[in-house]
């Protein structure tokens, strides 16, 4: 008889999640129907609806093991919170219930003084709130029942990345709905925002993690001489996954399907170490929510595994830094995917009207993308011969690029239509999809049926870049609107047209096909005038500008203040951070590594001296070492004074932007001189008199 083989996947799939499946079964049909709507039209629920629901949720969670709940909530820290409480409510004669109302899962009140607020929430109005959010599902972790949350400040104001996205998500559907009808679509209500997030990360082994000051308190290396080998022999991208490696892998996927995160492909990347994972594409709210959980899982599963996970932006010099591909489309309640090129040649007009709405918001608001994905961390890769440049562009592909390249020549658009119908048919998905593949160095590229933005780092909350493109796509939709909305139904292909020929000439500036790597783009694109900010500092201010504040207040995603405060905590971030790279790098200078280069030359000088006295002149080469590591030692104490002093400047700075400036500008300069002497002794000091790992070791150690 024929065995019958099962993986047991679909069974543990979502297993932790209180999910539809859980509430249509569970719930009171009229209280599911509530909920449904609640979350498709974020309608306010009855407090009798809510109390139902907490009543079978609480049951549900403990049958799962759960004897807390939290409200989960993601602060401008870019991290999640939560804070614990058990379901006990004692009684009068020593025994507990467990209990779990409506108000308890509807709203929280943490106190919230300690998050970051940007100045909106004075520090005496400790209070803050968390509202539940329904539209994602709660789920069961270590024993407690997590419930998806916005926060906000007891005025109102937000205090995280949630509620921004999901009123950008709000207005994108707004905008995109308007449009439709517009161009005959009555069909349409709502549009959804879907994202999948490549989540790029590095595993090293967790004693030597342990060893390094530098990676446990800023998560990156901040010295190390370069191991002989690198990435050059590009054998590591997609390459055999490495038995242990595997079973971490093996293992990280289980634990994230029982919580409902769908990941899907998994893959050796193109530094040693550096690894990748990208799960099935979701609902905007939901996908940010799922790469947090991600993130946080992997880092507890490689503990498990006795790595470390590390999920900076750039961990190590000289090898690849770590990204999270935002993949971005816009599907209808019908479940159209706009951005897919389609088949029908009048579907084509609909198809053109959305890309122009991004190609202008990609270019109007390209400083804003620009600071969305701004952080100390991710600095280090932007602008570096690796990750795309500082400089926004979009990359079509030839197909795509040559059905505007008509539409700019003024050909009728029957003809562009057509044109792009006989490709369109079989080939233009296809070769689009081919084409683009092999343009990586373009930070915002056309794949197919979506646009992946590229220069989020590895450790950014995906929320950030998903606010601005939703709120910059909104804008221009609506002022495509507009245009449109008085123009008679026979004359509108025609008024359509001419308005996507009038938006490409404004636009097309943003528009490069070639190679993003090279300083010949990096002067056309200064002489197109785009920006290039190649650090948050300089970044920064075009939060604040007025056209910027002015979008998010039209749209309703930020107020003037919500803006400035994440102006000033950004600016604050970015200063603390490389505070504190800076006194970590201080203190293994003068603790670790000259404890280890004193004692190394004390060795050599002896044995210097015993070949001198024994041979004569036989020292020759133990005293060419010991000057050479004389002469570091000497920059090394120099630089470090320099370091030292200047560090204590920016500090005492009162200007937050003034501040950062300083740490872009000289500290960080700083500590690459400090640094590079550091390294050219490293590089001459025996491994046993380290008293941490060297990179051969952290980055060539797995199994
Ligand atoms: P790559 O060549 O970058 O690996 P893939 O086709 O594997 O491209 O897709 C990468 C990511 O894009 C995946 O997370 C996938 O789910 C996501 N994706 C696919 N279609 C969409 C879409 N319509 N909207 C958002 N993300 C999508
Ligand atoms: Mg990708």
């Amino acid at each position: 008889m024929e065995e019958k083989m099962s993986t047991g996947i679909p069974e543990e799939y979502g297993t932790m999640v209180f999910n539809d499946k859980v509430m249509r079964e569970r719930l009171p049909k009229d209280v599911y129907k509530a909920i449904r709507k609640s979350v498709k039209s974020g309608s306010h629920l009855e407090l009798d609806v809510a109390n139902t629901v907490a009543a079978v949720m609480k049951e549900w969670a403990m049958e799962h093991g759960a004897t807390h709940f939290t409200h989960w909530f993601q602060p401008m820290t870019g991290l999640t919170a939560e804070k614990h409480d058990s379901f006990i409510s004692p009684t009068s004669d020593g025994t507990v219930l467990m209990e779990f109302s409506g108000k308890e899962l509807v709203k929280g009140e943490p106190d919230a003084s300690s998050f970051p607020s940007g100045g909106l929430r004075a520090t005496f109005e400790a209070r803050g709130y968390t509202a539940w959010d329904p539209s994602s599902p709660a789920f069961v972790k270590d024993g407690s029942l997590y419930i998806p949350t916005a926060f906000c400040s007891y005025g109102g104001e937000s205090l995280d990345k949630k509620t921004p996205l999901l009123r950008s998500m709000e207005a994108l559907s707004k905008e995109a709905v308007k449009v439709l009808k517009l161009l005959g679509r009555e069909d349409v209500s709502h549009v959804d925002t879907t994202i999948g997030s490549e989540q790029e990360y590095f595993l090293i082994d967790k004693d030597m993690y342990l060893k390094r000051k530098d990676l446990l308190m800023c998560g990156r290396t901040l010295l190390g001489a370069p191991a002989p080998k690198g990435q050059e022999m590009e054998d590591h991208y997609f390459g055999v996954l490495k038995p242990k490696v595997s079973e971490f892998m093996h293992d990280l996927d289980h634990e994230l399907w029982k919580l409902g995160v769908p990941a899907k492909t998994k893959h050796n990347e193109v530094a040693p170490s550096q690894h990748e994972l990208a799960p099935v594409f979701e609902t905007a709210n939901v996908a940010v929510d799922h790469n947090q959980l991600t993130m946080e899982v992997m880092k507890k599963v490689a503990d498990r595994h006795h790595y470390a996970c590390l999920l900076h932006e750039k961990p190590f010099e000289g090898i690849n830094g770590s990204g999270k591909h935002d993949n971005w489309s816009m599907v209808t309640d019908q479940g159209e995917n706009l951005l897919d090129p389609g088949k029908k040649p009048g579907e084509n007009t609909q198809f053109l009207v959305f890309l122009m709405a991004i190609i202008a918001a990609v270019d109007e608001y390209a400083d804003l993308l620009r600071v969305s994905v701004a952080s100390a961390g991710n600095d280090h890769r932007l602008g570096a011969n690796e990750a795309p440049p500082a400089i926004i562009s979009i990359f079509l592909g030839d197909e795509l690029q040559a059905v505007l390249d008509a539409l700019e020549a003024g050909k009728p658009f029957e003809a562009v239509a057509k044109e792009k119908f006989d490709m369109g048919a079989h080939v233009l998905p296809h070769i689009t999809k081919d084409t683009t593949d092999r343009n990586r160095t373009s930070p915002f590229a056309f794949t197919g049926n979506k646009f992946e933005f590229r220069m989020p780092g590895s450790a950014l909350s995906v929320a950030d870049p998903n606010i601005v493109l939703n709120t910059a796509v909104a804008e221009e939709l609506r002022r495509m609107y507009d245009k449109l909305k008085d123009v008679e139904a026979d004359k509108l292909e025609e008024e359509v047209t001419k308005l996507l020929r009038s938006m490409l000439l404004d636009h097309k500036k943003v528009l490069f096909n070639g190679n993003g790597y090279t300083d010949e783009w990096i002067e056309e694109a200064e002489k197109r005038g785009l920006y290039n900010l190649k650090s948050l500092p300089q970044a920064m201010p075009r939060l604040v500008a007025d056209k910027n504040k002015k979008l998010f207040t039209d749209h309703g995603i930020y107020t003037d203040a919500e803006v400035e405060a994440r102006y000033e905590i950004n600016l604050e971030n970015y200063s603390k951070t490389i505070h504190i790279e800076s006194l970590a790098l201080q203190e293994m200078v003068r603790k670790d590594f000259t404890g280890s280069l004193v004692s190394y030359m004390k060795d050599l000088t002896e044995e210097a001296l015993q070949k001198k006295s024994l041979l004569g002149d036989g020292a020759s080469y133990e005293a060419d070492v010991l000057k050479k590591l004389d002469a570091e030692a000497a920059s090394i104490g120099t630089s470090l004074k320099k370091l030292t002093e200047d560090t204590a400047k920016a500090e005492a700075m009162e200007d937050e932007l003034a501040k950062a400036t300083s740490y872009y500008e000289t500290i960080l300069s700083d500590m690459d001189v400090l640094r590079a002497s550091v390294d050219a002794a490293e590089s001459l000091i025996p491994e046993k008199y380290l008293s941490y790992p060297t990179y051969g070791q952290l980055l060539f150690s797995l199994r």
